[in-house]
Order: structure tokens, then sequence, then C-alpha cells
């Protein structure tokens, strides 16, 4: 390890999950190695946390942007064990996963099982599926694997193997809404690399799923969702407790970077002095971080990213004796069903304490590409179509006691079709002309909450190494 004593400062740019995590791995290396090293976080708005935003009310927590995540890799459960707050992750509670289609519900194996890549056959021989649809889907068992290496749309891959029902009913309502995206335009190898490699390695899914499943699910210990006990938001609030409290700007924007004669950088702002720094990690979206480069001309030939406008309703009711789907954790919504609505989770099935006893607390997702001007309605709009969706869909009749109405837009980073090689170009473009700026988060390589965390803890590294040649600690 080589530890130069000039004194170098970072600035991380944006205090979402992505750039809370950078900021503090940086410090904690900076103290633990005792390295010359100043960190500056620098966020637009007045609280840190991005999308992860938690509501507590009246014994209710309600999250307004996501409620929980899949840690595959473990990076979620790392950072909360450096952090000391491990001990408050939870698993979800078991309950059915269905699939409206029309206003009928019909139930589909354990969703994680898709999420993860496992068990797809299990899907094809739900309920869900027509018989023509079974037989379609089975025909993925016989169908040669493609030939061509160029990436493609969701749409398109799954058809190809599975035929249009499972497509309409299954990858769409799960990819809407978990996404809220189009699956004719979204990128398999960008967001399902693991089916892509799939038909690659074993040409039918079914059989690869089946080869490879068990190994897969070892490997990545997939059991449940996971969230923290009081809610998403305990990540953030013990990322800020552990920052030192004057490394970070709340309410600054940052409107421009440039780069200096000496190889450092200027970051300008709406509101303070212009800092000099000696490298920039910027985990804005990547439309605002393509306005700050805007001037240097540098990501001119990549053009902006599609986010998708989505608002969640959370709504509480006095819980119902005689209520249908006690068991259920959640439903989608087939594309072919005339609902607003395109997910619904009974948070009080899927979590314990996020309700008072005797209460429901329910969430749903309104809007996905091509279909978000129902973001825009008024909140008791949006409240008397959800409501209207409700009842066609589960029976409920109740008025909320309340209704919370987070509207988020464009805020869902769409990876369409090239995703992966836009990315890989704007890389090489950094480096060359900035090399000592980085474009992470959930623009690039992965929108959960634990891609965003192994994105900021990967820069970290990668920066330290960069700048001390010191492996990470
Ligand atoms: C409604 C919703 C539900 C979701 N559900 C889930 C889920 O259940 N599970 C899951 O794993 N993921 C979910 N996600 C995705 C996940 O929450 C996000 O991808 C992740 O939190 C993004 O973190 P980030 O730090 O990369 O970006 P952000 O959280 O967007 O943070 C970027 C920050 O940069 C700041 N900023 C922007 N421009 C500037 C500027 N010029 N100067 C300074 N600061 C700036 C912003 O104010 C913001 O705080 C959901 C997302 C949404 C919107």
């Amino acid at each position: 390890m080589r530890v130069t004593e000039e004194r170098r400062k970072v600035a991380v740019i944006g205090g979402g999950v992505t750039g809370l995590t950078a900021a503090y791995y940086l410090q904690r290396s900076a103290q633990r190695n005792s390295l010359p090293i100043d960190v500056v976080l620098i966020e637009s708005s007045l609280r840190l946390g991005g999308k992860i935003q938690t509501l507590r009310k009246d014994g209710f927590i309600v999250e307004r942007g996501p409620e929980s995540f899949l840690d595959y890799k473990n990076s979620v459960r790392g950072l909360a064990k450096d952090l000391g707050i491990e001990q408050q992750m939870v698993p979800n509670n078991d309950g059915r996963t269905y699939v409206a289609v029309g206003s009928h519900l019909y139930p589909i194996p354990n969703l994680l099982a898709f999420g993860s890549a496992l068990e797809v056959s299990s899907f094809i021989t739900s309920g869900l599926l027509s018989l023509s649809g079974k037989l379609r889907a089975a025909g993925d068992l016989l169908l040669p694997k493609t030939k061509d290496d160029e990436d493609e749309p969701i749409g398109d891959f799954f058809r190809r193997r599975f035929g249009k029902e499972v497509v309409e009913n299954l990858v769409e309502p799960l990819l809407a809404g978990t996404f809220a995206g189009d699956i004719d335009h979204l990128s398999i190898k960008a967001m399902f690399p693991q089916f892509y490699q799939l038909e690659k390695q074993h040409r039918s899914l079914i059989l690869g799923l089946k080869k490879s499943g068990e190994s897969l699910r070892n490997e990545h210990h997939i059991e449940s969702y996971q969230t923290f006990q009081n809610g998403l938001e305990t990540l953030i609030e013990s990322l800020e407790a552990h920052l030192s409290p004057n490394s970070i700007l709340k309410g600054v924007k940052v409107e421009s970077i440039d780069r200096l004669n000496d190889g450092s950088v200027q970051i300008f702002s709406n509101n303070i002095a212009p800092i000099k720094c000696d490298a920039v990690i910027m985990t804005t979206p990547f439309n605002a971080a393509k306005e700050v480069l805007d001037h240097s001309g540098l990501l001119d030939d990549i053009p902006k990213m599609q986010y998708a406008t989505i608002a969640t309703v959370t709504m509480a009711f006095k819980q119902d004796e005689s209520k249908k789907y006690k068991d259920a954790m959640n439903f989608f919504v087939s594309r072919n069903s005339d609902f607003a609505i395109t997910t619904c989770t009974w948070c009080n099935h899927k979590w314990n304490d996020v309700a008072p006893a005797g209460y429901d607390l329910l969430r749903v997702y309104i809007g996905r590409v091509g279909d978000e001007a129902i973001v825009e309605l008024s909140d008791s709009d949006i409240e008397k179509t959800v409501l209207q969706d409700l009842e066609r869909a589960i029976g409920l009749e109740d008025a909320p006691l309340f209704t919370v109405v987070s509207r988020w837009k464009e805020s869902m980073p769409q990876y369409t079709v090239g995703h992966d090689n836009r990315t890989e170009f704007m890389r090489q473009q950094l480096h060359r002309e900035y090399p000592n700026v980085k474009l992470v988060g959930s623009s690039y390589e992965g929108i959960s909450v634990p891609d965003c965390v192994t994105q900021g803890k990967n820069i970290a590294e990668e920066l330290l190494k960069e700048m001390f040649e010191i492996q990470y600690a």
C-alpha cells in the first residue's frame, strides 16, 4: 500500500442510497487507513435517501418509495452489518401471490422463483394459462436457441421461448408491477442477464433452469424479501448518522462540473461557492448527470434515458373479518385487465408491525410507461380510481382511514435494448476526458436497492485503488 501525504477531496453528488453508500465506505476507509481524504456529499433536496422514504404515522409504517428488496448477493446485509443494524433486518411473511386477469385473481407459485430465474416451469403449469397457452409454453423444450448474440426486447425473448400468453399474463404484469416498463423496449441482456445466458448455455429455459436452478438458489441464498423493522429509511438514517455531519451539504444543486488544468475538477452549484476536488462520484439519475456535463459535449452522443412516472398509493382500512384473500401477499395485474393499478400488496400480511392490530394496510402502484396520465390526477381522483379497482379485484368496499399518495415523476429508469452498450460507451468517453468523474447508481447497473448499494461500495473501492493504490479493507 502506498499512501501519499497530499490531501484529496472527493465529492459524492446525490444523497440517495448509492451516494450514501459510496460516501460511507470512502469515509470508513479513510478513517481506518488514515488516508488523507475528505469526502463531501452534495444533495439537492433538503433530505437524504432519494427514492427511499418511510412515513411513520399513528403506528403505521408507510413506504412512499421502495418497500423491500431481494438481497441476492447479501450486499444490503453486508452494509447493515457494517453499520451495526443487521439485527433490524426482517424477512417477509409467507403469503400467496396472484395475477389478476379480467377481474379474477389466479394464484401463482412463489414469486421469488420468477425474480430469481428459478422454476419458470411451475408458472407454466399454474391455472393462469389456457391449454393452448401451456402447450405453446412447453414448446420451449423443443425450440432451438437463437443464433443471434444481439440484445433484444424482453417481450420478444419470452414470446419466442414461451408464446404470447405467458408474456401477457406473467412476464408483462410482473415487470409492469416491478419496473413500470414496456417489455417491448426493455433489454433482456440488461434486465435479465440470467435468462439470456440460460438460453445460450442450455437452449431451453425450462431445461436450463432445471439443471442450474438448485445451484442458483444455493449461490444466491434466496429466501425472502427483506426490509428493516422500522422501515427502509432506517438504512438511510444509519448511513447519515455514520457520516460526519460537516461532510453533508443538503439543499445544494450541482449545476455543472469543469475540468481544471491540473487534472482536478471544479463543481458549480446553485447556491454555494465552487468546490475544487480531485474526484467526483455522480449518483444522480443519468439525465441529471447529462445536464451537469452538458457544456463538455461529452455525453452528446448518448440519448436521454427514459424514466417511467409512477405513484404509490397506500391506504389503511379497519380490518373486516369476512374479507377474502386472507392468505394473500400481493397481486399483479395482467395487461389484458382493465385496471388502473398495476400491482397491490397487503403490507400487513407481508410484514409484521407495519399496522396496528385490527387494521389492513394496502399499497398499490399506478402508472407505467405509456400509461402515466393517471399520476397527474388529484389525490382524491386517484383515491377514487384505486378504490374502484380494489372493489372489482378483491371485493373491498370500505372507505380508507387514510390514503397516502406518493408521486414519482420520471423516476423508474428504463433499461431499453442496447443499455449495456450505451453504458459501456459512456464509461469509455468519461474515462478518456474526465477520468476522475464516475457515474454510478440506478440508471446504470441495476435499479434495485441492493444493486445501488453494490455500485456505491464498488465505486468507493475503485476510487481508493486509483487514488492511493490501496486494496480495499
Ligand atoms: C416508487 C418506487 C418503488 C421502488 N420499489 C423498489 C423495491 O421495492 N425494491 C427495490 O430494490 N428497489 C425499488 N425501487 C428502486 C430503488 O428504490 C431505486 O432505484 C434506488 O433507491 C435509487 O437510489 P439512487 O441513490 O441510485 O438514486 P436516487 O434515490 O434517485 O438518489 C439520487 C439523488 O440525487 C439527487 N440529485 C439529483 N440531481 C442532483 C443535482 N444536480 N445535485 C445534487 N443532487 C442531485 C436527488 O435529489 C436524489 O436524492 C423503487 C423505486 C421507486 C421510485
